[in-house]
């Protein structure tokens, strides 16, 4: 037991030493006495530093970068606005309009650095803070790579949606070969309005949302929508999945991949959209590829449709040609292939050319006058 309190005694103390902000040396009076940093979640991450010097100080920046996936590190400097004097306190908050927002859990690493009139410098050591929703006091459930938080229901609540999280990520193995490849966290909030609570921009219809280049994912899941927060937890995963396996600084995934893929984890197509596939098929309105591969519709009923054929799409490629060539697709958009290059490569076919295998495959054609005869004939023959 003793033994067990001195290591967590090293431990804290290396962390200390290693993480504590203003843990620099002071250089000739100039010295920071304090540094923290505090969310405001969701809309702001408020930073602090007080410092003092033996003449006035002139200079003080915050540098600061926000971990996400990406291709180039990007720090960004800001100079603040203060009145010089030996002794400063000062602050600056990094505002989420500006960015957009970030979802929960999203660190944030930071240091400053403070100049006085002598020319001294010092800086504080980078120190992550996580831009934590912090109105809420959530539990943590974590298996292979996903962490699941949640603040509202049981723990079997929690187990019941990691086991729908598991076994999600399993199937769209299954079909496509792709897998997390980074950790992956999940904010289970309690209903919609809370969800909506957590972003700067909700929409009224916003129900999940992922957000690819943190690893994060967030839904609104009352215990009486079980079903369907298990079918928003398999689409929003499958995105986060697909983003990780396609990455690159060349291009993006065509909607309707990335979205079927989606549709596909969160398993048979619903039934209202299913009509609408039908009734397309029926007065010859099905959307073409080249679209789907852009942004979809506002119109809702557009976007229902481009859903449902996204799905269909995604179906056919992979029951026709299987999980080694889905992966194969992804793989060549890995390396930011044009879309009908990427097609072209693996599957032999540019977007025009699967609009018209698929739509075969969809619409069986019209048996000919031979095939009715044959067909006539041969039941004739049996009676
Ligand atoms: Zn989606």
């Amino acid at each position: 037991m003793i033994k067990r309190t001195s290591i967590l005694a090293v431990v804290i103390f290396l962390f200390l030493t290693l993480f504590s902000p203003g843990w620099v040396q002071a250089q000739d009076g100039l010295e920071i006495l304090d540094s923290s940093a505090q969310a405001d979640f969701p809309t702001r991450l408020n930073f602090s530093l007080s410092a003092e010097s033996d003449v006035n100080i002139t200079d003080i920046r915050l540098h600061y970068q926000v971990d996400r996936i990406g291709f180039a590190q990007v720090t960004s400097e800001i100079y603040i606005d203060f009145v010089p004097a030996t002794a400063v306190s000062t602050g600056w908050s990094l505002e989420m309009i500006r960015i957009g927002g970030l979802p929960p859990g999203t660190g944030v690493d930071y240091w400053w650095t403070v100049g006085d009139a002598k020319d001294n410098r010092v800086a504080t050591d980078p120190v992550r803070v996580p831009f934590d929703d912090n109105r809420y006091s959530w539990q943590g459930l974590t298996e292979g790579m996903v962490t699941l938080y949640w603040y509202e229901g049981n723990e079997s609540f929690a187990r019941e949606l990691m086991a729908a999280t598991q076994e999600a990520l399993g199937r769209l193995h299954d079909y496509t070969g792709a897998q997390l490849e980074r950790p992956a966290r999940l904010y289970i909030y309690a209903n919609a309005q809370d969800l909506q609570g957590s972003m700067i921009y909700p929409q009224e219809w916003t129900g999940g949302v992922a957000f690819t280049r943190y690893g994060a994912m967030a839904i609104g899941i009352t215990p009486a929508n079980l079903d369907w927060g298990k079918r928003a937890i398999a689409h929003e995963l499958t995105h986060l999945v697909i983003h990780q396996v396609t990455l690159n600084p060349y291009c993006d995934l065509p909607t309707w991949l990335d979205e079927g893929l989606a549709m596909h984890s969160e398993g048979p197509l619903e039934p209202v959209l299913a009509s609408y596939l039908d009734r397309a098929i029926a007065e010859d309105s099905l959307i073409s590829v080249q679209s789907l591969s852009s942004p979809f519709s506002a119109y809702a009923g557009e976007a229902s449709l481009s859903y449902a054929q996204s799905y269909s799409l995604v179906e056919f490629l992979i029951t026709s040609y299987g999980q080694g060539r889905m992966f194969e697709l992804l793989n060549t958009l890995r390396e930011g292939s044009t879309y009908d290059g990427a097609l072209e490569k693996v599957y032999g076919f540019d977007m025009d050319g699967l609009d018209a295998l698929w739509q075969d495959w969809l619409i069986p054609p019209e048996p000919t006058v031979e095939e009715k005869g044959m067909y006539l004939e041969l039941v004739g023959a049996g009676y």
